[in-house]
């Protein structure tokens, strides 16, 4: 993948030595040029360098918590960013996503979960990613400029709180979307302690937008953190 005729850089913040070099080969197999950072302020100074294209960063640094490496970068940057975290540190995966990361993957990780990821979040923010208003998943047709969905070609009647939530998720797609995160678009910041309603009006769009409501294939589950629409 090449942008404005340079490698995409992909900033690799991780201190663990064998964790950071199984990254880098597999950003290298990718097509993408690694740059290694062992600490939070290398890594700030490397995307601070210019020409990053995505911060792929664990959160257990030695230097600086990997949260407080996000808010600081999200002061300036857009940069698309991709945790590491430990199994165990499940609240600090969900503030990390709360604080501007995009996406996250649970340590230990294989080489094709963290292409996957990688290649979502290069395509989200590449040329050509910006989202369309137009969006067709398996028999479902949404146009979020009308205000109108349709399924196997019928029209799908949405409440405006399911279109508003069904219209996140889109605009996000392929990222994890914590209850929090879509609380605050949705509801507004005043509901951000009613994350239930996340709950049931996910289930209402998946009886309404699902083939299988309890085995759903496009409004994902992220257990213990939010949803994720997959196309
Ligand atoms: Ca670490």
């Amino acid at each position: 993948m090449v942008v404005s005729g340079g490698p995409v850089r992909v900033v690799v913040v991780e201190d663990e030595p064998q964790i950071r070099r199984f990254v880098c080969e597999a950003v290298r197999k990718e097509g993408c040029l690694p740059v290694e950072a062992g600490s939070g302020r290398a890594g700030l100074d490397a995307v601070a360098a210019g020409e990053a294209t995505l911060l792929i960063l664990d959160l257990g640094l030695p230097d600086m918590n990997g949260i407080d490496v996000i808010r600081e970068l999200r002061r300036w940057s857009a940069l698309p960013i991709l945790i590491l975290s430990a199994r165990s540190a499940e609240q600090e995966k969900i503030e990390a996503l709360d604080a501007g990361a995009d996406d996250y993957l649970t340590k230990p990780f294989g080489i094709g979960e963290l292409l996957a990821r990688v290649r979502v979040l290069l395509r989200r923010h590449g040329p050509g990613g910006e989202s369309t208003p137009v969006h067709r998943f398996g028999g479902v047709e949404v146009d979020l400029a009308r205000y109108l969905v349709r399924r196997d070609g019928a029209e799908v009647h949405l409440t405006q709180i399911e279109f508003r939530l069904l219209a996140t998720l889109l605009a996000n797609t392929g990222k994890v979307m914590t209850n929090r995160a879509l609380m605050r678009e949705v509801w507004g910041a005043g509901y951000a302690e009613q994350e239930h309603y996340v709950r049931i009006y996910v289930r209402r769009l998946r009886q309404k937008l699902e083939d299988d409501p309890t085995r759903p294939r496009y409004l994902l589950t992220e257990t213990g953190v939010g949803y994720r629409f997959q196309p």
